[in-house]
């Protein structure tokens, strides 16, 4: 097999489409040079040759690929006019990490990888600019030593070692800036660098360029099991056998002087979708100086550029002088840069966030890829795209990340809150959102309290998992390209970067704003919208559903084939769950309505009774508020059938288990408390999820299973006569039996048959089941003889199948997941292989009696997106969520038929 793809000068090996095999970074530069977009020459080393280095060892892995990646060094060499190491004219390169799917910072990067003593001579020679010579060294003995010698801070509390040793040498010389090192100085940065290597890891730092190029090749194939690069895999679902690429690249220098820049750019508005072209760049800089927040970076446009300043309070002739823009500093280049953004956005029909360098006057393109944005922008971006005929409705669906639909329905600042606000400081509006929370100042301290504002000078990759955790992030540095911005905006989280009026000591743990003290733990709000940061807490509520979302939603409902459903107990979640677009509920749960005021009273008299006499009286009390109840329910609902499901939870759940309630109870009742007691402690059962629940209380207790039918039944004909269409569809939990189902569905259909005797009036109703036993999905073809439809119970059907308690789940879940045993939990995400071949077998069983059965799910499983495409491919009719999911099911059942 080939294991190594090149790129240079207008041609490629590889394509966009061959992200799988290059890595999203890999391919697209390929296919840049393919399109004419000027990238600097280099190649690709496959993701087939990380997962080789991970199975079989370095040693094995190297020997195999040793030609290959020797002839592609030469081919950059040629095209260069360079030579790898040579002492005048010296070839540099860059070694990147490049996953399928974009990873932002979560590998690592090696720049300005050749330098040694040779080296530099030759480019101080070639460059006359003897200074930048040894910047670039300076830098790449610090990025080599980082991330290949592994030189880290001793603490988090510490600095990088490095950078403590630049401090010094600054604090020495009497400097505060990079910039006012001289030629000496960055010499003397070289040789203490050294040093600390050697001292710290007893190794001499590689000067033979092959050694440091295998030595980082290696690394970036190590770094796809660095912590952080496991940890985001997880959040985000990547395998983990993907497997990264390794990019290898010739280096272009954006500091090179003042005619060379570097910088980050996005062909939209990442936070908000507007087409407004924006980014940030740095005059004299190389790569990681935009993104890491070292120096203020700038905006590339004019506009940008005062709306910038303007949020900084700073004075257009200030701006103008200090922070100009690309577009005025370099006016052709910028012209030049904002043709390529045109030309690859057109290209890929989809916002791009690429890097740049601008070498003495030249513009180099080191990466596209399509932007990591919010969930706004995603609907925006994909409604505009969509109505500028860009693409056509099936793609501007398969843009939308269903999941991320979540974040358009999250809580906003109660206007007239956030004007009584007290206002502290201002930063950049980075990533949209409302977050209240208390400061923290590390990311693994972020769990610390119950919601966190996680503060920080700037983030790290290593901060990750602290950001997700965190409600809002706030930072004192870094522009809308910071770490910080670009993984909130990832994340779909509130961020407001660059406040430079905060200043944090990390040792005493305290933020100061213009003099005012806050530690750790005092309350601050964050606006990510405007980049306003208040102090204390400020209200929230739920936003209002935008014109995108709208249409969106219109798409969806063009293209699925499957209805969405709710799970919803009350008339009120009935009601969110329309407005949603829900077509009815799926699973009404009737237990919770026992809990509320009086009811419980009733309902523990009717549990604790002695007998079928004072059964049936504790019954009585309940019906008048069941009724009531399903009234409410199926009038929200009305048109839509709703699925209502007979009690189901073990009886114990419902009895009082402390003294005083006992008491109270026995008073009611009146028997002693100690009868009370017997009776709470003859209830308890070793195992009652598996015990005395579902149809096995409507089959020793026929008369609750009879009282709940005669609720349902006449709700729905009291409403009738109102004029409302009720359509009940009464559902019998935990059947495992065909038997079991039909002697609860008997009784329902007497008693429907009753009341319709009485009320001199009928309505059409449903009688069916759910299936959650193993048992009823294997002999779904008796099941369907009696039942009317199905509902697929999967939390219970996940719990059976696996034989996984869901209460006790929580102890070996984790470690499961760790050691890749399995994928996911599979209480979240349906297991396809496993419970969902138990679903297809229950499904076509059933159908083959009964051709036209209806079929959902109704487990939590019918709001996540996966799952949803399962049901479909299983052709189900519907599946029913929870209200706040169901946009996220709508277009997810959209996708599974597009
Ligand atoms: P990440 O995936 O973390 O963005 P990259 O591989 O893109 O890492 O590298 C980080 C930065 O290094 C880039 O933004 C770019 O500015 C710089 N860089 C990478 N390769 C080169 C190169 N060949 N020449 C100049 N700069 C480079
Ligand atoms: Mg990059
Ligand atoms: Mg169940």
């Amino acid at each position: 097999a080939k294991h190594v793809y090149t790129f240079g000068a207008g041609k490629a090996e590889g394509k966009a489409d061959m992200k799988n095999l290059l890595g999203g970074k890999g391919a697209n530069l390929a296919e840049m040079n393919l399109i004419g977009v000027p990238v600097p020459p280099g190649f690709t080393i496959t993701t087939e040759v990380c997962t080789m280095y991970n199975e079989q060892g370095q040693e094995k892995t190297f020997e195999v690929i040793k030609p290959e990646v020797e002839a592609a060094v030469a081919q950059v060499e040629k095209l260069t006019n360079t030579k790898f190491g040579d002492k005048d004219n010296p070839c540099l390169m860059s070694v990147r990490s490049g996953a399928r799917a974009s990873m932002p910072g979560m590998m690592d990067t090696v720049l300005n990888l050749g330098m040694n003593a040779d080296a530099v001579e030759g480019i101080t020679k070639k460059s006359g600019n003897a200074r930048f010579a040894w910047d670039s060294y300076r830098r790449f003995i610090q990025m080599y030593g980082d991330v290949v010698m592994e030189m880290k801070p001793a603490s988090k509390e510490e600095n990088d070692p490095f950078e403590e040793i630049i401090e010094q040498l600054k604090e020495e010389k009497g400097i505060e800036l990079d910039t006012q090192f001289t030629t000496e100085d960055l010499q003397e940065l070289v040789k203490r660098f050294k040093a600390a290597v050697k001292k710290e890891t007893g190794k001499d730092f590689p000067t033979d360029p092959w050694e440091q190029l295998w030595g980082a090749i290696a690394a970036v194939f190590g770094s796809w099991n660095n912590p952080r690069a496991i940890y985001y895999r997880r959040m985000e679902k990547i395998p983990d056998e993907w497997g990264t690429a390794v990019n290898v690249q010739a280096m272009v220098f954006g500091n090179m002087g003042d005619t060379s820049a570097t910088g980050v750019a996005f062909t939209r508005d990442a936070a908000t979708g507007e087409d407004i072209f924006n980014g940030e760049y740095l005059i004299n800089a190389q790569g990681e100086d935009v993104v890491a927040g070292i120096r203020t970076p700038q905006e590339i446009t004019r506009s940008g550029s005062r709306k910038w300043a303007e949020l900084q309070g700073i004075s257009e002739e200030e701006r103008a002088s200090k922070f100009p823009s690309l577009e005025e500093t370099m006016p052709e280049l910028y012209k030049q840069l904002d043709e390529t953004q045109q030309k690859l956005e057109d290209h890929y029909s989809d916002m791009q966030d690429l890097e740049f360098t601008i070498q003495e006057g030249k513009l180099w393109l080191l990466q596209t890829r399509n932007g990591k944005r919010t969930g706004a922008a995603m609907a925006k971006i994909a409604v505009d795209m969509l109505e500028d005929g860009k693409i056509d409705e099936k793609t501007a669906l398969s843009r939308i990340d269903a999941n991320k639909l979540d974040e358009l329905l999250h809580p906003v600042f109660v206007p007239s809150a956030l004007k009584s606000a007290n206002e502290v400081a201002k930063g950049l509006p980075a990533s949209p959102g409302a977050a209240t929370g208390q400061v923290v100042f590390f990311a693994d301290e972020a769990a610390k309290y119950p919601v966190s504002i996680l503060v920080r000078v700037e983030t790290s990759p290593e901060d990750l998992e602290g950001m997700h955790i965190a409600e809002g992030i706030l930072t004192a540095r870094g522009g809308m390209t910071s770490h910080a911005a670009v993984v909130a905006r990832g994340m779909g989280k509130c961020c407001v970067s660059g406040a430079g009026a905060v200043k944090i000591n990390y040792k005493t743990r305290v933020m100061t704003i213009d003099g005012k003290e806050f530690k750790e733990g005092d309350w601050i709000s964050l606006d990510g919208s405007t980049g306003k940061v208040y102090e204390g807490k400020v209200d929230t509520k739920n936003p209002e559903m935008s014109g995108n979302f709208a249409k969106i939603m219109d798409l969806a409902e063009k293209f699925a084939r499957m209805k969405v459903r709710t799970n919803a107990d009350s008339p009120n979640d009935a009601k969110v769950a329309r407005k949603f677009g829900a077509e009815g509920i799926g699973l009404c749960r009737t237990e919770h309505m026992f809990f509320e005021g009086d009811r419980i009273k009733a309902m523990r008299e009717m549990i604790l009774a002695n007998n079928e006499t004072e059964r049936r009286k504790a019954l009585e009390k309940l019906l008048p508020y069941q009724r009531e109840d399903f009234e409410g329910i199926l009038e929200a609902m009305a048109g839509f059938g709703v699925t209502i499901r007979l009690l189901d939870p073990p009886l114990h759940e419902f009895v009082p288990h402390e003294e005083a309630n006992q008491k109270e109870m026995a008073q009611e009742m009146g028997i002693s408390v100690e009868a009370v007691k017997a009776l709470v402690d003859d209830l308890h059962e070793f195992n009652p999820m598996l015990g005395h629940r579902g149809c096995r209380l409507g089959n020793t207790y026929p008369e609750i299973t009879e009282m709940q039918a005669r609720a349902i039944i006449e709700a729905a004909v009291n409403l009738k006569q109102k004029g409302v269409d009720a359509r009940p569809e009464i559902m019998v939990p935990l059947i495992g039996t065909v038997k079991e189902l039909k002697l609860q569905a008997d009784i329902i259909h007497e008693t429907a048959q009753k009341v319709f005797e009485e009320k001199g009036a009928k309505v059409d109703y449903l009688v069916g089941t759910m299936i959650e036993v193993p048992r009823a999905a294997v002999t779904a073809d008796e099941v369907a003889e009696v039942a009317e439809f199905f509902s697929f119970g999967t939390n219970d059907l996940t719990q059976m199948t696996f034989g996984y308690s869901r209460d006790d789940a929580g102890k070996f879940l984790p470690v499961y997941l760790e050691k890749g045993i399995l994928k996911n939990d599979p209480f979240q995400v349906l297991d396809q292989d496993g419970v969902g071949q138990v679903v297809k077998m229950g499904v076509e069983k059933g159908r083959k009696v009964k051709p036209d059965l209806k079929i959902g799910i109704c487990g939590e499983h019918g709001g996540e997106p996966s799952s949803v495409m399962f049901c479909d491919s299983v052709k189900m009719d519907y599946v029913s969520c929870s209200p706040y999911r169901v946009p996220i099911a709508r277009v997810a059942a959209a996708q599974a038929n597009i």
